[in-house]
């Protein structure tokens, strides 16, 4: 439902069970008791591997060492150098929770509402107890359906139920049928606005469903088999339940054939369309809006944000002629697929056996405690972001970041002045742009209040339910409202960080303020090559190809001349056919217009962290700034590079090339690096190298 928020990894939850993989430290290394934080990574020149000529295969020579010495671990897909921070991370959160579960009666309100969320979370034997008991209330009132008519109530119920559990991706909604809630109105960002959404799929994105290779038929044989053994575990006959399988994807394959594909999606033009309650009512004559706008508890209002029309109407299409008793197969599915990370052991096996092992190649499941921690950052996140901040968070580390941050702004200003391309009115109106960017670092200034919500300790699936509806309606309750430009929309106890087109605003939270990314231990330029290049990252999605459709005050509102917009448009040509050049896995190429923006941003952030390094270097002397070897600008390119080491399985690989905005590692890393002049002359490489892109891509 954030159509153009930018994050640097994929946050979007395509499914619960294949959020940010991250290993388990503990399982994959049985010494290591659970119970110890992993030992964070520093940067370390002693990685390169010098038998790779860095010219030839920069990934190679600052990675191989690394990924021959970090095999994935069989509860993960994908491995990087930045997982132990993660799991770093997730061991202080679980101490947190688990002193917060403690039964105490001095407990904050905020130390019961995480600890007892966690405590019923990870009570798998009561769980398991209930079995099916856990759903069977909302399965019944699915059953008890009479008429189509019923349908719009039903949804707003599973929607609320559901909200945090089937969040929104790139592709859309992965809720029931489609998704609700509210944004930043695209072209007045100041004002929150209904938004509705195309959703419903089972699978991580469209083409999932269109695709006529044969990889993509496999994948489709195994989900029908996945849906028929859903429904097994709800007691139907295998003959039933096949009969039940079919009809959900033949459902879903319609949805999917009248759904926006993710590269259109990219374009905020496509998704802006402002609709009367008149005008939603005729996009789907057959659905009652204003059943389901007062099921949903939406507050009454002059126009929706419709992202995708095309596909309301074609739900109407189905409505009409799908039969209700294929609505209500198609109903039990989707609450049963968001339900069932919290439901008994045969649920969460089989939906790990789908959507973990055949979807991303991953071998077992991560350690409960692990998903337990990760259910309570998405449902109570400030809550916990809020302890985290108190235990984990240096104080002087955000002063430290906002340094940097402040050094990566004067390179961008400095770039913004310097290019050639630029006429001094878009120039100008960029440079604007720039001085609006609000910095947001470690944690918020003021912390959500849940006093509202309801959590107890022996209700995994009603917790997660009730969290899903706090958080529905806290949405909703913002329709028509003025924007609050200080809220956050990731947990501070998260790796990763975001910018924000509509705030305009750049994120990081606490968690990413840590080793090997962020680390007061190394020098300027390891810091530099990593945090800095992830600073620059985020600035330059404000001025990548989705992120400059948007003005300094966050609307979409087109700020450039028209031969400039031209220039840029062909600059960025140059990125779209070079990724496009990368293979993901054997015989799956990246796509270059989807990975555009991040390429772009990945391009720039190298390039304004190395400008801000060099000012940082010649404004001291540079005697005795070689350590270990290595130049001040070689160590920065390690530094970058290093960051990207990584190790995937083949399946997560192909996924990450249909699905996910951002290349792959091996192509974050030489894409940019081939880019750049000064990279070659660091290392010394000759024209006709593999690292010399003949034709350079330059933006930023
Ligand atoms: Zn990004």
């Amino acid at each position: 439902m954030h159509p153009a928020k930018t994050y640097l990894f994929v946050l979007a939850v395509v499914l619960s069970l294949i959020l940010r993989p991250f290993t388990a430290f503990s399982q994959a290394n049985p010494a290591v008791p659970a119970t110890v934080p992993p030992h964070l990574d520093h940067f370390d020149v002693t990685q390169v591997d010098r038998s790779v000529d860095p010219c030839v295969d920069f990934y190679q020579y600052a990675c191989k060492k690394w990924i021959a010495q970090n095999p994935i671990p069989p509860d993960q897909a994908n491995w990087w150098l930045g997982s132990k921070l993660m799991i770093w991370n997730q061991t202080v959160v679980r101490d947190i929770l688990e002193k917060a579960s403690a039964d105490n009666p001095k407990r904050s309100p905020s130390e019961q509402k995480i600890g007892d969320y966690y405590a019923s979370c990870m009570n798998e034997t009561e769980i398991n107890a209930k079995g099916t008991a856990a759903i069977q209330p909302e399965l019944d009132r699915v059953a008890a359906l009479q008429s189509k008519t019923q349908l719009p109530e039903e949804l707003a119920r599973m929607h609320r139920i559901t909200f945090t559990l089937a969040p929104g991706t790139d592709s859309g909604s992965t809720g029931a049928l489609f998704g609700f809630s509210s944004g930043q109105d695209l072209d007045d960002a100041s004002k929150l606005v209904a938004v509705l959404d195309q959703g419903g799929l089972g699978l991580p994105d469209r083409d999932y469903y269109l695709k006529p290779d044969e990889k993509s038929a496999g994948l489709r044989q195994r989900y029908v088999e996945h849906l028929q053994k859903t429904f097994q575990l709800l007691g139907e006959t295998p003959v039933q339940a096949l009969d039940h399988a079919k009809t959900v994807m033949e459902l879903e394959t319609s949805l999917a054939k009248v759904s926006l594909d993710i590269v259109k999606r990219r374009d905020p033009a496509n998704l802006n369309h402002r609709l009367s309650i008149q005008e939603v009512r005729a996009l789907s004559p057959a659905f009652s809006w204003d059943q389901y706008f007062k099921s949903v508890n939406a507050p009454q209002t002059d126009h929706y944000l419709v992202m995708t029309p095309e596909f309301f109407k074609g739900v109407n299409q189905l409505i009409a002629t799908v039969p209700l008793e294929n609505w209500k197969t198609y109903l039990r599915w989707q609450l049963v697929n968001a339900s069932s990370s919290l439901l008994s052991e045969p649920f969460v096996d089989e939906k790990f056996d789908f959507y973990g092992r055949a979807l991303t190649g991953q071998k077992v499941q991560r350690p409960r405690w692990r998903r337990c921690v990760q259910s309570v950052d998405r449902d109570l996140d400030e809550a916990l972001g809020q302890e985290y901040v108190a235990n984990a968070f240096a104080g002087d580390s955000k002063q430290r970041m906002l340094k940097l941050v402040h050094a990566l702004e004067a390179a961008l200003n400095n770039d913004i002045q310097q290019v050639d391309w630029m006429s001094p009115d878009t120039r100008k109106a960029a440079t604007a742009k720039l001085e609006k960017i609000a910095d947001k670092i470690g944690y918020p200034d003021h912390w959500r209040d849940y006093s509202s919500l309801t959590i107890v300790r022996d209700d995994a699936l009603g917790n997660a339910y009730r969290s899903g509806e706090f958080e529905l309606h806290r949405q909703l309750s913002k329709i028509g409202r003025p924007v609050d430009r200080s809220e956050w929309s990731v947990s501070p106890s998260v790796p990763n960080a975001y910018y924000d087109p509509q705030l305009n605003a750049i994120t990081f939270p606490a968690a990413i303020l840590q080793p090997p990314l962020f680390d007061p231990q190394s020098d300027d330029a390891a810091n530099f090559g990593a945090i800095g290049a992830i600073i620059g990252h985020e600035l330059t999605h404000g001025f990548d190809d989705q992120g400059r459709k948007f003005d300094g005050a966050g609307n979409l509102r087109d700020w450039w001349t028209a031969e400039d917009g031209k220039e840029f448009d062909e600059k960025e040509q140059c990125f779209v056919d070079e990724y496009s050049g990368f293979e993901a896995t054997e015989g799956v190429k990246l796509n270059g217009k989807l990975t555009l923006g991040e390429n772009t941003a990945d391009n720039g952030g190298l390039r304004l962290a190395f400008m801000a390094l060099e000012s940082t270097l010649s404004s001291e002397n540079r005697a005795g700034t070689d350590r270990d070897g290595y130049t001040p600008e070689q160590r920065f390119f390690l530094a970058y590079g290093e960051s990207w080491c990584s190790n995937a399985t083949p399946q997560y690989l192909r996924m990450q090339a249909q699905s996910d905005p951002h290349s792959t590692p091996q192509a974050r890393a030489n894409g940019v690096v081939s880019n750049m002049p000064e990279f070659q002359k660091a290392f010394g490489c000759m024209k006709g190298q593999p690292m010399v892109r003949e034709s350079a891509c330059h933006v930023w």
